[in-house]
């Protein structure tokens, strides 16, 4: 396990690597239109975050003990890194502690909103779910509709598939790139 390990943290510092010059390049081409494309799809998350916050979530997720944080690995999305890049905020990540996510911690997700995966804000477990309300419930749904048109949108001008996992979006790259 623990080579898995090793070879989990080295793709994801070489993908990391590659999303660096990606950024670089996305932001000297495309400047202000990438710059907004990342800044919207952060604080959509943090809209969806906030909304889910507000039926008091984390006593309901302490209670659980984090069930839906296991396995969690391939959750971070080539976007969602992105994200990170462009505030210069390297998460940390600890792949020894699997099955628990890499970014999990005895506390919580060590992510914050802007910088988590879409998919854990997107999942809505029943927990949660009974506790929203009506209108809650409608907002979540336009804005889930909205981080996916984001997502759409940022992988359209990059030319790649930003909404893959970081890890299997790296490991593509760092293979062609190793038999050219
Ligand atoms: S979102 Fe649901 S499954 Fe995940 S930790 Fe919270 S209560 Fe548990
Ligand atoms: S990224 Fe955070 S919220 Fe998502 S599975 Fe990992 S610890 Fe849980």
């Amino acid at each position: 396990m623990v080579a898995v390990d090793k070879e989990d943290l080295l793709l994801w510092q070489g993908s990391r690597e590659l999303l660096v010059s990606l950024h670089d390049r996305m932001a000297g081409d495309h400047g202000r239109q990438w710059s907004e494309l990342l800044e919207r799809y952060s604080s959509l998350k943090v809209r969806m975050a906030t909304l889910i916050a507000d039926v008091e979530a984390a006593g309901i997720c302490g209670a659980c003990g984090g069930l839906c944080c296991m396995n969690g690995k391939y959750r971070f999305n080539a976007l969602d890194a992105l994200c990170g890049v462009a505030v210069n905020v390297s998460p940390t990540v600890d792949f020894c502690q699997s099955p628990l996510c890499p970014y999990g911690t005895d506390a919580g997700c060590s992510l914050s909103a802007p910088l988590r995966p879409a998919d854990c804000i997107l999942f809505i477990c029943d927990a949660i779910d009974q506790k929203l309300s009506i209108p809650s419930r409608s907002e979540l749904v336009r804005l889930e509709q909205q981080v996916r048109e984001c997502l759409r949108e940022a992988s359209s001008v990059a030319g790649e598939l930003l909404g893959t996992p970081l890890l299997l979006w790296g490991e593509k790259k760092l293979v062609s790139k190793s038999s050219e």
